[in-house]
């Protein structure tokens, strides 16, 4: 028996308020009339029994679900849908509190039955709870009105596109690049022109400033007569990127078979040209009893099997310097350039042109010393090639100034020097300036290349008639401190 003031007056209370006690297991301890009657049971048939079974039984499972809320022990006001004994259902307002009776807890439920036409105002509930749906999903979605302002994002969106938290956002204007439309225009003008679409490739502006590629779809909707769009947005950023890496990489292939087409017309040509001299030479030596002239065919033959060597070593460092890596060592200038020298003793302008070497040199340095001994050879080779020697004062001067950090050498003749027209292309595969002169228009390009894989830069400044100076820069591959530490260099 309940005696305490409270419960026995809520009991009582208007005919139009069900009002349920329910014990600390969940069963019903007390009902009055009202709560009977919403629900359709007895007393009787409610006393002791489980909340739960005031649920007919195919709605018992739900049921149990819609009052856990009370069973866990929260409180609360909600509107709720309920069915009746019979199985018919019901909009009621419910409203759960802990109330005290002397040592023994209770909890106190009291309804109220709500016409009809509340529907509508569950449906509203409904719609809410879709909410946490689009703010849990990880897809960006986005409504905007048919002025564009953006009417609800959900936490993707805002994320995605850095728009501000709270409803400032409604204000906010997107504007698009299109990737497919390949045209710039305004994100509310592509709605308006297009109103439906799926999955187009946009470059869009966020709210930040920065840009983002998204795949974005959109339908439009009819809200209370007014126009609106509905929109979803997939982050592919990194997708687009990667796709940018291969269109640029298939360029690369595209631009290295050409060169490659280029390199097997021209190679052969110069593998050729060689060879045929010499068969050549070979059936006139057949017929040739004066020995003098026969030394002079020879010497001859040795000239284009010379021609032959020399292309085909500028083949197998082109080769090397593409497939290998770096080998990094201790370079010593003097020693180096001395090598270079040395190794071009054969040529005949060797004799005739003063050499002037100038090493600058108190750090360690660290590089290729076999791509730079590509380098320097191939400029050397060209300062003599093309210097004076037919002049008693032609020269090259070698200059190399290195410290920890850099190297720079210069290497300067006082010969034909090259045409400005001719400047910018000297560098380029199979180019060459001077007819005559037996080059395979190889070995500049390969002076490039190999500086480049050490990171390094090459100009020349030339005048015809005056002469050329080509400047190499090579970083040190291991900057090496004052004190003698060394560091690596990434
Ligand atoms: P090549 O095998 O023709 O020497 P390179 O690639 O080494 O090929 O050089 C390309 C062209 O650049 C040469 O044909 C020549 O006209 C010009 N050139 C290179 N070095 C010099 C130089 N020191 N003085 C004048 N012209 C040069």
């Amino acid at each position: 028996m309940i005696t305490s003031e409270t419960l026995v007056h809520a009991m009582s209370q208007s005919a139009l308020v069900g009002v349920a006690l329910l014990d600390d297991k969940h069963k019903f301890a007390e009902v009055n009339e009202s709560f009977c009657r919403i629900y359709g049971y007895t007393k009787e048939e409610l006393i002791g029994q489980p909340l739960s079974m005031i649920s007919p039984t195919d709605f018992r499972e739900r049921a149990s679900l819609l009052y856990q809320d009370y069973i866990s022990g929260n409180t609360g006001k909600d509107v709720k849908h309920i069915r009746r004994k019979d199985g018919s259902s019901a909009i009621v307002h419910i409203t759960t509190e802990n109330v005290q009776e002397g040592s023994r807890q209770y909890k106190l439920m009291q309804l109220v039955e709500l016409p009809e036409n509340t529907k509508s105002l569950l449906e509203k509930k409904k719609e809410l709870e879709i909410r946490p749906i689009a703010e849990n999903v990880n897809i960006a979605l986005l409504r905007c009105n048919s002025e564009g302002k953006i009417i609800f994002a959900n936490d993707a969106a805002r994320a995605a596109l850095f728009l501000p938290q709270g409803y400032q956002v409604l204000n906010m204007q997107s504007y698009i690049f299109s990737g497919n439309i390949s045209r710039q225009l305004p994100l509310l003008q592509l709605l308006n022109e297009k109103a439906s679409f799926e999955n187009i490739e946009v470059l869009i502006d966020r709210a930040d400033g920065s840009q983002l590629w998204i795949l974005l779809s959109a339908r439009p909707i009819v809200i209370n007569g007014a126009l609106h769009y509905d929109m979803s947005l997939a982050n592919i950023d990194a997708l687009k990127k990667m796709e940018q890496k291969l269109l640029e990489k298939i360029e690369l292939l595209k631009s290295t078979n050409k060169q490659l087409d280029n390199f097997v017309y021209s190679a052969t040509h110069d593998l050729k040209a060689p060879l045929a001299s010499l068969s050549g030479l070979i059936s006139i030596f057949r017929y040739e009893d004066d020995t003098e002239q026969q030394e002079f065919y020879l010497q001859l033959m040795e000239k284009s099997i010379h021609r032959l060597n020399e292309f085909i070593k500028e083949i197998v460092d082109y080769s090397r310097n593409s497939n290998q890596e770096l080998k990094v060592e201790k370079i010593n200038f003097q020693e180096l350039v001395d090598e270079v020298f040395e190794g071009l003793e054969h040529m005949e302008e060797a004799t005739i042109t003063q050499k002037i070497i100038n090493i600058d040199q108190h750090s360690l340095f660290f590089s290729d010393k076999h791509r730079l001994k590509v380098v320097l050879s191939n400029l050397i080779t060209n300062a003599y090639k093309y210097g004076s020697s037919h002049r008693r004062d032609s020269f090259i001067h070698v200059h190399v100034q290195a410290d920890s950090q850099q190297a720079s050498i210069h290497i300067k003749d006082n010969g034909q020097g090259i045409s400005q027209e001719h400047l910018d292309r000297i560098f380029d595969m199979f180019f060459r300036a001077s007819a005559g002169k037996g080059g395979s228009g190889l070995g500049l390009y390969i002076v490039k290349e190999t500086i480049e894989k050490m990171q390094g830069n090459i100009h020349v400044v030339s005048e015809v008639g005056k002469g050329s100076c080509f400047i190499v820069t090579i970083p040190s591959q291991i900057k090496t401190e004052n004190n003698g530490q060394m560091s690596l260099d990434i």
